[in-house]
């Protein structure tokens, strides 16, 4: 299985976080250069990661068809934040099962990472899935019973990985969102913008080629959002390619490219000319109220 070695250089690392990282949460990745972590190798980037060739998907709703997808045609690079909008019903969901290999499209082609997947048998989807794909959800979709450092360690014990190796790849993904103190804490005892740091940890342990969001920001508040969109913003910069469904537009603006759909097409791509920086943002936020438990 790829990417499990000790020491392989994608392999999750905080590079010396610790010393300045006096109180973790208080921090971001790559915030004044600190916890820097590459879990994408660089000379990837330009490389197309997904590419999907007159995606179609039909589904039958007793002897209705409704096509929920009527021919998408795109290709998202090794390295690109991609925002996918439009109104509720225009097949955002659908477009993001295909691509997160959940769901098979009806007719068409999608490549991820230079492999047709399009026609692979499910289990053999569920495998690339697995070795390749993060997911983060509007709803965190914790295990409530387990602690931080359990439901991160989660994906690694269906990847067959040694206890040893899950629980130092749990730890350094906790300590890259800013988590290093709250391991031990269930989910209950974690903030909404905690909970979802533990969830953008979960979703990298396993270094996958690419990250989804459905609506990551969806159940936070304004600021809380502007937390996470750093933390996408920065692994991000460092590499990872995300592909984020948000029906914000403010959210968005964080990103370097958006689509819309509607009607199951793509109506819209364009770049996003200059994204918000969500760190320097956030920073602003907690020099106005240094109070606040940020
Ligand atoms: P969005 O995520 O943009 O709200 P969806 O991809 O969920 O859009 O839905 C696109 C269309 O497909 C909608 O008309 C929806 O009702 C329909 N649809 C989605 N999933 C199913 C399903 N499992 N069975 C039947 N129709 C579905």
């Amino acid at each position: 299985m790829e990417n499990h070695s000790t020491g392989s250089s994608n392999d999750l690392h905080t590079a010396s976080a610790s010393s300045t990282m006096n109180r973790e949460e208080s921090h971001l990745p790559g915030v004044n250069g600190q916890n820097a972590s590459r879990i994408v190798e660089a000379d990837n980037r330009g490389k197309p990661v997904i590419v999907v060739h007159d995606l179609q998907k039909t589904y039958m709703l007793g002897q209705t068809k409704v096509r929920a997808l009527r021919g998408v045609s795109l290709e998202i690079s090794e390295g690109e934040f991609v925002a996918v909008r439009g109104p509720s019903g225009s097949g955002k969901s659908t477009f993001m099962n295909i691509i997160g290999c959940l769901d098979r499209p009806t007719r068409g082609e999608y490549w991820l990472s230079g492999k047709v997947v399009s026609r692979m048998p499910i289990e053999e989807l569920a495998r690339v899935r697995n070795r390749k794909i993060g997911f983060v959800f509007q709803g965190f979709n914790l295990l409530g019973r387990a602690t931080a450092l359990s439901n991160v360690e989660m994906p690694m014990i269906y990847a067959g990985l040694s206890r040893d190796m899950r629980l130092r790849r749990a730890r350094q993904a906790l300590k890259l969102v800013g988590l290093g103190s709250r391991m031990d804490h269930k989910p209950s005892q974690l903030s909404g913008g905690q909970q979802q740091r533990v969830a953008i940890a979960r979703s990298l342990v396993n270094s996958p080629s690419l990250l989804l969001a459905d609506e990551p920001t969806g159940n936070l508040d304004s600021r809380t959002s502007v937390e996470i969109m750093a933390i996408l913003q920065a692994l991000n910069q460092q590499g990872l390619t995300i592909v984020l469904v948000t029906h914000e537009p403010d959210i968005a603006e964080y990103t370097t490219r958006q689509v819309m759909f509607r009607d199951g097409r793509l109506i819209r791509d364009e770049p996003v000319r200059q994204p918000r920086d969500a760190q320097a943002e956030w920073l602003q936020l907690a020099a106005q109220n240094p109070d606040d438990n940020l």
